[in-house]
């Protein structure tokens, strides 16, 4: 029986990983589909602290995972399926394997949130993605007019980085100001390959019938006026959702499925904790000598 099982390989759950495997707990981190989470579909990460320059993302997190496991953290790969927290020990289902775990730091992170259009939909991975940083340099999208769709740091960061490949790059954003932070703002406002079309949503991604991406159906929400704009590409950046439907109905959650904590990182289920980096772990620690003594 494992002492603690991180679920989630992000930077909360490797942070998590490493302060209760320094606290001895030998922790066994489940990765999930995507090892290292979101942070590896990235580019240059700029705003993690000590890296004055910059780190890659997949570099970032390899050297995180190095480090717990340095201190005795066990990562495996694979997904997990179903959880019973209805009694100690918990059973956690990984690829049909049952693991039971005194304690559990919830570190699952969050996907790609999408535009809910049907189209978007059918095309996808024919010319709609949700990350330019593993897809842009296909040659489907080379030197041709891109569109993505958001008006955060995401979509600025994607944008950005598709002026390598395509001949323009259209920022699609649903208001006339970008949430992005302002250096990034700025950037990508100034930038003479990205083109912002402002007020606008896509209603539909053309063409599902031709089965690959040859533009997009836009309408302006002040005007309500709607136009067809021609491209190879649609990088939909609108923001993630968090990845917490297997507690549904166990862990007390919001509207958008968010944990809501309480007390730092404990949750309504005595034992199970949600990430915030080191804090979660530290409760999980606490938690466990309470239990013992
Ligand atoms: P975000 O900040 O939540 O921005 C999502 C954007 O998508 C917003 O502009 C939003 O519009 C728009 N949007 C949401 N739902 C939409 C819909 N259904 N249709 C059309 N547009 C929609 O998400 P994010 O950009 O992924 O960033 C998430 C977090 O990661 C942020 O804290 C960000 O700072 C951070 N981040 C940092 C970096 C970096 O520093 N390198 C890079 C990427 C992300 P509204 O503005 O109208 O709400």
């Amino acid at each position: 029986m494992e002492k603690v099982v991180v679920i989630g390989t992000g930077c909360a759950g490797l942070t998590a990983g490493l302060y209760t495997a320094r606290a001895n707990l030998n922790p066994l981190i489940i990765t999930g589909m995507l090892p290292g989470g979101l942070l590896t579909t990235t580019s240059i990460v700029e705003n993690y602290p000590g890296f004055p320059e910059g780190i890659d993302g997949y570099e970032l997190m390899s050297r995180m995972q190095k480090q717990a496991e340095r201190f005795g953290a066990k990562v495996k790969f694979g997904s997990v399926e179903a959880v019973d927290l209805s009694k100690q020990p918990f059973v956690l289902s990984v690829d049909d394997e049952k693991i039971e775990s005194e304690t559990i730091i919830i570190a699952s992170g969050a996907g790609h949130r999408h535009l809910g259009l049907e189209s978007e939909d059918k095309l996808e991975r024919k010319g709609v993605t949700y990350c330019a940083t593993c897809d842009g340099a296909l040659p489907l999208f080379r030197n041709q007019p891109l569109v993505v769709v958001g008006g955060g740091d995401s979509a600025c960061e994607e944008a950005t980085f598709l002026t390598r490949f395509g001949s323009v790059v259209y920022l699609v954003h649903r208001r006339d100001k970008l949430r992005a932070c302002k250096i990034m703002a700025e950037r990508t406002l100034n930038h003479a390959k990205i083109k912002p079309i402002w007020d606008s949503v896509v209603t539909e991604v053309l063409d599902v019938k031709a089965d690959k991406v040859i533009g997009v159906r836009l309408k302006n929400l002040k005007t309500q006026k709607e136009s067809i704009l021609a491209c190879a590409g649609v990088f939909v950046a609108i923001g993630q959702i968090p990845n917490t439907q297997l507690f549904k109905g166990v862990i007390d959650m919001d509207s958008n499925g968010y944990i809501i904590p309480k007390e730092g990182t404990m949750t309504n289920v005595p034992g199970v904790f949600v990430a915030l980096g080191c804090a979660a772990a530290i409760d999980a620690e606490r938690y466990l000598a309470a239990r013992n003594e």
